[in-house]
């Protein structure tokens, strides 16, 4: 049974000692909506062992992409940062998630704001062409400890931008806005503080969030998903589900 839906590592990247991603080949069954996740893993001892995983890759890729942490004593991370190309990995047959576009009411901008590998799911969905067609503006938000952890930053800041297809969007729509907590950085602080004192909006150019235009997506630390939530809350923002489509959507980025 797991043979079967056992893939094969084509490259990794290792972006720190702490974060890394990997390309696997696709099996042409599997279908996902961007902003989904799967379970992946290796097997351990005669046994499979999961985790949820998002997509990095967009959906019309032949090949996956992953985003992956690497725990000192996590039971899973352990082994897998040390794949090779050639190695097999288990990659589930299903995807799932809350952080598709139809779980939002329609609106003017979207917001995809991320920690650490939060930021996975949001690589496929700023390379979806429909999200530049529902939304005026894209503004991704990306929130590490150091610079060189904020991943895909060329590809955010350049190869998007002159990609054939997706350029002219990206160009008109998407906004990238890296912030850093532990060193000298441009945008220095917790995303969550920079909207509190209003800076964020400030420097993107555009107004606080308001419930008519604005939905956003959240991805990343439990506590930045606690405080996101209790700000917009306040604002009477309403969270969406699977089915319930709402102002804002949340997606653990882990379990604590
Ligand atoms: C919906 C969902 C989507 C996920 N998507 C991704 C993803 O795209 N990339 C990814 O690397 N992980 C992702 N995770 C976390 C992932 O499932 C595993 O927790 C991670 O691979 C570590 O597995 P492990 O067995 O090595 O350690 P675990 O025993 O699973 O974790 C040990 C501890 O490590 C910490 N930890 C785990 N994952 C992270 C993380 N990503 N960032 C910071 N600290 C962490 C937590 O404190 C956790 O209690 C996701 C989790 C959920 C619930």
């Amino acid at each position: 049974m797991i043979s079967q839906n056992q893939q094969k590592v084509l490259e990794v990247h290792h972006w720190t000692d702490t974060l890394f991603s990997f390309k696997t080949t696709r099996d042409s069954s599997f279908r996902y909506v961007n902003g989904q996740f799967t379970m992946i893993g290796l097997e351990i001892e005669g046994k499979p062992v999961l985790r949820a995983y998002s997509m990095v890759s967009a959906n019309y890729e032949e090949t996956l992409e992953f985003l992956s942490i690497k725990v000192e004593h996590g039971l899973l991370t352990s082994r897998l940062r040390h794949l090779k190309p050639g190695d097999s990995v288990i990659i589930g047959r299903k995807a799932t998630g809350t952080l598709i576009v139809d779980n939002l009411l329609p609106g003017k901008n979207l917001y995809l704001l991320s920690t650490g590998t939060g930021l996975a799911p949001f690589m496929s969905i700023i390379r979806d062409p429909e999200i530049y067609e529902c939304y005026e503006k894209i503004i991704l938000t990306h929130t590490c400890r150091f610079v060189d952890e904020l991943a895909y930053r060329n590809l955010i800041t350049e190869d998007l931008s002159e990609d054939e297809y997706l350029g002219e969007f990206v160009r008109n729509k998407l906004i990238y806005y890296p912030t850093i907590t532990r060193e000298d950085f441009k945008n220095q602080g917790r995303i969550t503080e920079l909207i509190q004192t209003n800076k964020f909006f400030v420097d993107i150019d555009l107004p606080p969030f308001s419930k008519e235009d604005d939905r956003i997506m959240i991805c990343g630390s439990p506590e930045m998903l606690k405080e996101m939530s209790i700000l917009l809350e306040k604002n009477a923002f309403i969270e969406g589900h699977n089915h319930t489509p709402g102002h804002y959507l949340v997606e653990r980025a882990f379990v604590a």
